[in-house]
């Protein structure tokens, strides 16, 4: 097996420590809630991207997007959807950035989503990874292919 990078060995060491979002879910820890609902709450991101920038989590714990059940998953893109109608509201957004980083890059090992109130011309560029083409169409073809036999039944 392959050596662990630092980036993998600190997601398992996150793993075992109590969760920070948990804390936040139960109490223990202040947070800015922007949203409460059942199932869902949503709070600022302390070191946020633009202000606004607010945290969807569950509020039972899934480490990973895998645990979350399928019918929260239309709960939580639901829920962002209305904090950025907020974002627009409040902040004049005119656009919003959703991200969910799963496993790798993901500081927090309680799934949440990002919802980051976006305006044209705001001069992020933190996501514009390196992009590459494929070497073929027929490469590009044959990827395709094996991801939709690949992909598990809804
Ligand atoms: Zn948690």
């Amino acid at each position: 097996m392959a050596a662990r990078c630092r980036h993998e060995s600190r997601w398992r060491q996150h793993i075992t420590e109590p969760c920070v979002f948990d804390n936040v879910v139960q109490g223990r820890t202040q947070a800015h809630m922007v949203l409460e609902e059942e199932a869902l709450v949503g709070f600022l991101d302390y070191r946020p991207v633009f202000d606004g920038h607010t945290l969807v989590v569950p509020r039972n714990h899934y480490a990973t997007l895998a645990e979350v059940p399928k019918e929260l998953l239309g709960t939580l893109l639901a829920a962002g959807r209305r904090v950025a109608a907020a974002q627009q509201a409040v902040l004049g957004a005119q656009g919003t950035f959703f991200a969910l980083n799963d496993v790798v890059s993901q500081s927090v090992p309680h799934v949440h989503l990002h919802v980051v109130p976006r305006r044209f011309g705001d001069g992020l560029r933190g996501f514009l990874w390196p992009r590459h083409r494929y070497p073929s169409e027929e490469a590009a073809a044959a990827l395709a292919a094996s991801l939709r036999a690949a992909l598990p039944l809804a």
